[in-house]
């Protein structure tokens, strides 16, 4: 691959899920691409910390490009799923309704389902509510069912989408933070904490810090404002309590909280809402504890004599618009991906095919290479596959797949090898734990963490 001082065809800024989607579509073209991510690892802003939902896009605004990209998105990112191993689970979803409001509110959201041209949503009675979520509280009026919502690894998507973009030659500059932009004689030279990158074209995907870079490129239209929505995670002996997501109906005061398996066999209430001014304030509060505790006992009061294993928090990019604010300057040869608020997982792959449009508009050249190589086949975190220590023949073939360092989460030692000798291997802690989910169990690190961390501290090398 090129070397720092080439000019890539393009640059991306942001190594998020829709910056590595943009990457890979268009190191599938004979554009050099450079991916450029301030953090150390790719995956480690808004797109590590989501409630992993593969939306359908039922629910959306209709007629915005946000209903547009996440319904194709949806499609794109789920037969993606299917190449290369990203785990996903078809659980469905079904909208609780406590109230009559709510109830009375059931007919308009199937409606909004069908200008979304999604046709499979069903009101169905408080018996049928019951025989899906038995576990429920009492006072359940009724529901709608919305058969394709689906969990997915939010960690994994984000991983195979810039493991494929490097496999298909886009140059992965980790620890390179954006700080200015200098335009001049047909190319831009961005100034990075890793020096200088010049490019002829610039894609801001950069999720929080979109709006100050787009004001290196002269443009005061938008400002970010970190919204964050706190989790809690329960142990995995909850998850026969939760067999689909379930949902508030949605009010004039937002979407509600739900209650939702995730793809690792545990179940996770969330998220809050709540605007905040400090783009790093990816803590959680008390205040959130107490409110998703309070929510949560009246949708289901018994998952609440389980375990809570773990909070999160991640921030929402909302913009003061209400829909994705993705913009081309063909003059100035620069592209503006923003506000992708809550839906970006699963809208990324659909941006990244809209953005490629976009360019091939500008008249670039964006026919897909004949000589792409098979998009990556990524190591199964998801519980309802068959995981490495439950693989009797893998296991015969290399035992280090039989030696379980992380016994909540029964991750081994084969699996932490594969992710330091991965194309993107991690840069610290966290990056393993996203790799491989070692660490991320009910003891939370407590009986695998020093040997985790001596094997980080070692390259990786056996011990
Ligand atoms: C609580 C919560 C729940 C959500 N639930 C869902 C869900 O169920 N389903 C769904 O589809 N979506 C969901 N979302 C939304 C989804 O997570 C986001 O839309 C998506 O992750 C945005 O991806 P991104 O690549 O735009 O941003 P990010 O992942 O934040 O990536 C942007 C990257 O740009 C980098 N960057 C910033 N500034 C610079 C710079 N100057 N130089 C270099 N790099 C820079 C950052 O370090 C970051 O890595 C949820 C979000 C939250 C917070």
């Amino acid at each position: 691959m090129s070397a720092a001082v080439d000019i890539s065809d393009v640059i991306v800024v942001g190594g998020g899920i829709v910056g590595s989607a943009i990457a890979r579509a268009l190191a599938g073209t004979k554009l050099s691409v450079t991916l450029l991510e301030a953090r150390n690892d790719v995956g480690d802003g808004t797109s590590k910390a989501n409630t992993a939902l593969l939306h359908t896009g039922y629910d959306a605004t209709p007629d915005t490009l946000e209903s547009r990209l996440v319904a194709r998105g949806y499609e794109l990112l789920g037969a993606y799923a299917e190449q290369t191993g990203i785990p996903v689970e078809h659980t469905g979803a079904l909208l609780v309704a406590w109230t009559d409001e709510e109830l009375d509110a059931l007919p308009a959201l199937k409606e909004k389902a069908e200008r979304n041209f999604y046709h499979r949503c069903e009101i169905v009675g408080a018996d049928e509510v019951y025989r899906r979520v038995p576990d429920l509280g009492h006072g359940v009026l009724g529901g709608l069912t919305v058969p394709g919502e689906s969990i997915i690894c939010t960690w994994t998507t984000n991983l195979a989408l810039a493991t494929d973009a490097v496999a298909r030659g886009a140059r992965l500059m980790r620890g390179a933070r954006v700080t200015g932009a200098v335009a001049d004689d047909g190319r831009t030279t961005l100034q990075t904490t890793r020096g200088d990158v010049c490019g002829r074209w610039v894609i801001n995907a950069a999720g929080l810090g979109a709006d100050h870079l787009d004001a290196e490129f002269g443009h005061h239209r938008f400002a970010v404002t970190p919204r964050r929505g706190e989790l809690l995670v329960f142990d995995k002996l909850a998850r026969p309590m939760v067999p689909c997501i379930v949902l508030a109906v949605p009010s004039s005061r937002g979407k509600g909280v739900l209650v939702s398996p995730t793809i690792y066999g545990n179940v996770m209430v969330g998220p809050t809402s709540e605007n905040l001014q400090d783009r790093t304030a990816t803590g959680t509060s008390e205040e959130g504890f107490e409110f998703l505790v309070s929510k949560g006992r009246a949708l289901m009061p018994s998952l609440f004599d389980e375990e809570i294993t773990a909070t999160y928090a991640g921030l929402r990019a909302a913009i003061d618009q209400d829909d994705y604010l993705i913009d081309i300057n063909v003059a100035a040869r620069y592209l503006l991906v923003g506000g992708i608020r809550s839906t970006g997982l699963t809208s990324g792959m659909a941006i990244a095919e809209y953005v490629t449009g976009l360019l091939d508009d500008a008249g670039l050249d964006v026919t897909e290479r004949p000589d792409l190589p098979p998009p990556p086949k990524m190591p199964n975190l998801g519980d309802a596959y068959l995981r490495p220590y439950q693989d009797g023949e893998r296991i015969a073939a290399d035992s280090e797949y039989g030696r379980i360092i992380c016994f909540c989460e029964r991750v081994t030692a084969g699996e932490l090898r594969d992710a330091f000798q991965s194309p993107i291997p991690p840069a610290d802690l966290d990056g393993l734990r996203r790799r491989t989910r070692v660490m991320n169990g009910r003891c939370q690190g407590f009986y695998c963490g020093a040997h985790t961390k001596a094997l980080l501290d070692a390259g990786g090398q056996a011990r």
